[in-house]
Parts: structure tokens; sequence; C-alpha cells
């Protein structure tokens, strides 16, 4: 496994400085959706007060409803991802989808969130576009803390694009809850950029910066490069480096059955810069908020 992560980290290395860009990616195949039209749902079961005194995942007393996360989605949308005139990109309000609480109580990867390393959890495989879900699972956004805002991974990579992502905000505590309607907004206009392809920038400037996430309230010209890059306007469909082979020749140990061979690789460094982002947000939200 440490070969296959040194793998991973050395292409997506050697990746990124050849483009010589600043953005980066939530996986190390520059993978992105292969349409254009991308329909973010919310689901529709409440977390306010849910499982109320259960260890592993129950609720925070108060969360804001279904409706309201949708309605601040469609506001995320048009406040960062729909105004780009150098992307292909047109993001559509979905609608409230009954997931029952499978979503609201799962864990994004078979492991906890400090493991180091992520298996998805095939039960929240999104089988299409955006989906957006409150969540209260311990090994989501642990038990002590209330910085991580929100995890987001593409759970659903084909070996070529993206094919469904799932972000879950943290229910569990209320840091999410507690931050303004305008906060909230970009916080999830962070995740959906996650949710695109898009991984964290080194350019403070940027909403894909990873801190400072509430209070960034316009794209920059990093978050524009990066999402014209995945999505760009003038190019053909299906340009994302799909022959690329990341398969180590070590990874003949992955057990997952539905994983293609680029799979393990790709949620590892996806995986990590959700963690990355918990870490920051954990030890540094209180120095930018
Ligand atoms: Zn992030």
């Amino acid at each position: 496994m440490f070969k296959l992560k040194a793998f991973s980290f050395l292409f997506f290395f050697v990746f990124h400085i050849a483009l010589g860009h600043s953005f980066t990616f939530n996986n190390n195949a520059a993978a992105a959706f292969d349409k254009d039209e991308i329909t973010v749902n919310v689901n529709d079961t409440d977390c306010a007060g849910a499982d109320s005194g259960d260890s592993n995942y129950a609720c925070n007393s108060d969360f804001i409803t279904p409706q309201k996360l949708l309605d601040l989605t469609e506001r995320a949308i048009n406040r960062f991802w729909n105004r780009i005139p150098t992307t292909r990109l047109n993001l559509v309000r979905g609608s409230l989808v009954s997931k029952g609480n499978t979503f609201r109580r799962g864990q994004l990867c078979n492991e906890s969130y400090a493991s180091g390393t992520c298996t998805p959890n095939t039960a929240l495989k999104v089988s299409s576009d955006i989906l957006i879900s409150c969540n209260c699972h311990k090994n989501n956004f642990g038990d002590s803390n209330v910085g991580i805002l929100g995890v987001t991974i593409p759970n659903n990579y084909d070996g070529v694009a993206i094919k469904g992502s799932l972000i879950l905000i943290n229910g569990r505590h209320d840091g999410f809850h507690n931050l303004t309607d305008n906060e909230k907004i970009n916080v999830i206009g962070h995740e959906i950029g996650h949710a695109l392809g898009l991984g964290h920038s080194p350019v403070e400037d940027s909403l894909m910066y990873y801190s400072n996430i509430g209070k960034r309230d316009h794209l920059g010209w990093d978050d524009l490069d990066g999402i014209s890059y995945l999505y760009p306007s003038s190019q053909p469909l299906n340009l994302n480096c799909g022959t690329v082979s990341l398969k180590s020749p070590n990874d003949s140990d992955s057990s997952e059955s539905n994983s293609g061979p680029n799979n393990t690789s790709f949620f590892l460094l996806s995986f990590f810069s959700i963690v990355f982002l918990g870490f920051i947000l954990r030890y540094g939200r209180r120095r930018f908020f």
C-alpha cells in the first residue's frame, strides 16, 4: 500500500508541476464529469435531533431543513459555479430526493476519517450527478471536534470520468449550523468545487483555499483556472487523461469488487484532501473565522 500511495502522490506532483498551474484536483487523474449539465439534489431526510443519544450517528439538536439546504445550494450554484464564461458547466438546482436514513447515518468511507485511507462505502454510491445530505456519523466528523463542516468525495468514478459525487454536511456538531446563511452558502460552494473534481488551491485568494472558506464569497483566478481546465468551454468531452493507467504493480491486493484499476489511488488522494481539510478546519478555524 505504501508504494501505491507514493506512486499516487508522485504522479500527482509531476502532473501538477507539468501543468504549470496552482490549482489541484480532488483525484490524481484530473477526472471531471463528462457532461455539461450537472444536477445537484438534496436528500430529504431531516437531521435535526435525529437518532438522539446514539453514540454512532446522533445528530445535533438543531440543523437546517432539507428544503433550506436545497435553497442555499441553489444560491451557492448561482454565486460561484454558473457565472463562468470559460467553462461549459451548467449546474442545475435539483430537488429533494428520498434517500432514507442511509445517507444520514452512513460512513463516507469504510474507514474512519482519521485512518488516512478510504475505501468508499458502496452503500452511499451516488448513481449520477451530485447529492448533498446532512450526515451525523462520528467516523465522518469525529466525536470531539466541531471543525469539519463537510466532507466530499466523487464516489462514483468509472476510471475515466466522474459519474456521481457525494457531499455530506456535518449535522453531528453545531459548527455548520452556527454559520450565517452567507457562510453556509460559501461552504456549500466550496464542497461543490470538490464534487466537480477540484482539490484545494494553494492560492489564498481562492474559494478552494483550504481555510477561510465561510468568508469567501467569490471565485479567485485560480478557481477559474481550475474549473476552466476541467470543463473547458471550447473543448470536446472526454479529454481527461482517460488513457493513462495509474495502476501500481502492487495493486493486486485491492479487494474492492466494484473498483476499476484506478479507483484505489483515486480515492486515496481524494480522501487525503478531505482529511487535510478536516485538520485545517479543526485546528485553523479559530484563526480564520
Ligand atoms: Zn475543501
